[in-house]
């Protein structure tokens, strides 16, 4: 019986092997699978750490993407269905969105851009921010999508990093039906990007905005003199596809570059492997076009495979929290890709929204953007996908390109452990290592790196070679430090654990954040925590726990003590903590990942730093508040020892 069970595993992993010690046969036979116009002469020059794939061939995204499904039966399916909050909608067969590619490559280039230059799009979710990406890329030149949650100052800069001419935007996005005044946010960025000289517009509502006479243009206008065929330019492999900052969790973002061949090689292979996708997929990935996932799951990868995607602008719990159940029952969704910071908020409204829809169409679950702790894992296996499909927890960076450490069903479905990234794809050499390199043993925690390259790893970050050494590529000797803490287990599986500089050292313990948070989240009442830690003389660090409570569940000492027992339990008695604060939000970034260094500076009582890429501020105001309460109280009561007592004055549930 044993025996049959890791079966797989062994087998996954002999492939999985063969493919890094054969690597560059590997990827050149996967980049077989994709158009070119010319093949490549050589598949990797590797000089470190800078990686060129598939050197000498030659293509185009947009032809990739769109034109190759002209020739086939594809050619009057839905590429992409789209969807907004009111339920309006539209839709885009291939042919369709092959027209709309092409006459808007044709308006960039009535408007002056060519091969190589950058071009920033600051765009709700909306179907031209896809078409926008795919023009841009037709023509050569270079995307920049900003999110267009970020503030003008954060537009600003990142235009100013890139020196775009050309900046494409919208008059207004739709959330939780208010309207947010893009175009104002822009004008008011571009005072201070002296860069730019046209502004192109599209209209999302009918609302009054001012233009700029000579800057900026109508999208709808130009498009009325747009040709419908734009020869795709013909670019290098190694031809810079975008520029893409990072989401920001640990500070300033970086302008991550990717070039052309390796990056879509890189997704092709892994969303076959990954996520099974087929050109009979209807794929629903409800991240942000503005982050790296939102790239190749919205955009590059599905249409390289024919698939069919769904777009939403929206969030997920508006106007109700059914809204997403309903779009997967609606389209037959088959693929669905989300975080787990959506899954837990789901959890905290309960499940009576998701049991009014029909969930049978999906097949694969994924998640991204942060550990997924095991109790949150079983119930979306449960309640989203009805104890039948997998969920692919999917380990990646923007660096990274793509994903690297996942469960993959499209080659053989290894046994799943909930809360594990489970094992690297094939041809990612990953590894967990100690401070000077070595491999740890089993079980023992280290830093995740990557020890070869890979098509979709960066080709740097923008205008800055240093800084891309100094923070991937001098920790450890030749190999990519990935920047996070984790752990592989006697069968080779990997557990996140959370970011390495996040890590805790509690009496000579390392403890990574997402072990603690799991425990924590274990509880049946509390729907989502964030621990970190706080100096202490003896014991190096204390723990202090951050934790939102489900509906219905009132803050008390005994749901305290409860917390302290499951972590006892579940870690050891190492992992006491020394407070625990209910809060009803959590500091996250843009992308919803929890932004531990502002709790930290909260509690450490320092500058809290750049803030720019925070999702509400709010959520600061109340902490703050929250533990100046809480440290009065203390002032108030010196004797206190006890761990967790009578704290529950200085919550704010
Ligand atoms: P910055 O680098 O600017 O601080 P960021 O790291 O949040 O921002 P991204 O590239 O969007 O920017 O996120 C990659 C990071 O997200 C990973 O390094 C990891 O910490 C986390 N992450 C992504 N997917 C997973 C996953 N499946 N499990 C655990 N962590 C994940
Ligand atoms: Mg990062």
């Amino acid at each position: 019986m044993e025996k049959e069970k890791f079966y797989p595993v062994r087998r996954y992993i002999e492939l999985q092997k063969k493919a890094i010690s054969d690597s560059e046969s590997f990827w050149g036979k996967e980049a077989e699978e994709i158009p070119w116009f010319k093949r490549w002469d050589k598949v990797l020059v590797w000089k470190e750490p800078f990686a060129q794939w598939f050197v000498g061939g030659t293509l185009n995204a947009s032809y990739a993407c769109v034109d190759v499904h002209l020739h086939s039966w594809r050619k009057n399916k839905i590429a992409l269905y789209w969807e907004d909050e009111r339920g309006n909608t539209k839709s885009f067969s291939y042919t369709q969105l092959h027209r709309e590619v092409n006459r808007f490559a044709s308006v960039l280039k009535n408007l002056g851009v060519k091969k190589g230059d950058i071009v920033v799009l600051y765009s709700p979710m909306i179907p031209e921010l896809v078409i926008s990406m795919l023009a841009t890329a037709r023509i050569g030149a270079i995307h920049t999508v900003i999110f267009s949650g970020f503030s003008s100052q954060s537009l600003a800069d990142r235009i100013n990093d890139t020196g775009a001419k050309v900046l494409i935007t919208a008059d207004f996005g739709v959330r939780r039906g208010k309207l947010v005044a893009l175009k104002e946010i822009a004008d008011d960025a571009l005072n201070s990007t002296p860069t730019v000289k046209k502004v192109v517009l599209v209209r999302r509502t009918r609302e009054e905005v001012k233009m700029k006479e000579g800057r900026d243009c109508l999208y709808h206008e130009l498009m009325k003199d747009a040709e419908n065929y734009v020869e795709p330019e013909v670019v290098e492999s190694t031809h810079p596809l975008y520029i893409l900052y990072t989401s920001g969790t640990t500070g300033k973002p970086k302008g991550i570059v990717h070039s052309t061949g390796g990056y879509l090689v890189y997704n092709y292979a892994t969303y076959k492997w990954v996520f099974d996708i087929s050109d009979e997929s209807i794929y629903w990935c409800t991240a942000d076009v503005g982050w790296v996932t939102g790239h190749s799951s919205i955009v590059y990868a599905p249409l390289l495979h024919g698939a069919t995607i769904i777009m939403y602008e929206g969030v997920p719990d508006y106007p109700d929290p059914g809204k997403w159940w309903e779009i997967i029952e609606r389209y037959g969704v088959t693929i669905f890709y989300t975080s787990p910071t959506a899954v837990r908020m789901f959890i905290r409204y309960g499940e009576e929204w998701i049991k009014k829809h029909d969930l049978s169409s999906l097949k694969i679950l994924g998640s991204v953007g942060e550990s997924i702790n095991p109790e949150v894992w079983k119930w979306y296996y449960k309640h989203i996908g009805g104890e039948r499909c997998p969920i692919v927890d999917t380990w990646w960076q923007t660096e990274t390109g793509g994903i690297m450490i996942s469960p993959a069903p499209g080659i053989e479905l290894v046994p799943l452990k909930p809360g594990s990234a489970t094992l690297p794809l094939p041809g990612i050499d990953a590894e967990v290592v100690g401070d000077s390199g070595e491999p740890m043993t089993p079980g023992v925690k280290g830093y995740l790196v990557i020890r070869k390259p890979w098509p979709g790893m960066t080709n740097g970050i923008y205008k800055d070679p240093d800084r891309y050494k100094e923070v991937y590529w001098s920790r450890f000797k030749g190999m990519y430090y990935t920047g996070d803490y984790a752990i592989k287990d006697d069968e080779g599986y990997f557990w996140l654990l959370g970011r390495a500089d996040e890590v805790l050292k509690v009496a000579g313990h390392r403890l990574g954040t997402a072990e603690i948070e799991s425990a924590v989240i274990a509880t049946p009442f509390v729907a989502e925590a964030a621990v970190v830690g706080i100096p202490d003389p003896i014991k190096g660090e204390n723990i202090v726990v951050f934790a939102i409570l489900k509906e219905g569940h009132k803050p008390t000492d005994k749901l305290k003590k409860e917390i302290i027992g499951t972590l006892r339990k579940q870690i050891g008695p190492i992992a006491t903590p020394k407070e625990i604060h209910f809060v009803t939000k959590l500091p996250k970034t843009r992308s919803g990942k929890i932004m531990r260094r502002v709790l930290k500076a909260i509690v450490q009582d320092v500058a809290v730093g750049d803030v720019t890429t925070l999702e509400d501020e709010a959520s600061v105001e109340e902490i703050k508040a929250g533990y100046e309460e809480f440290k009065q109280m203390l002032k108030g009561k010196p004797k206190r020892k006890k761990v967790g007592k009578k704290q529950s004055r200085s919550n704010n549930n």
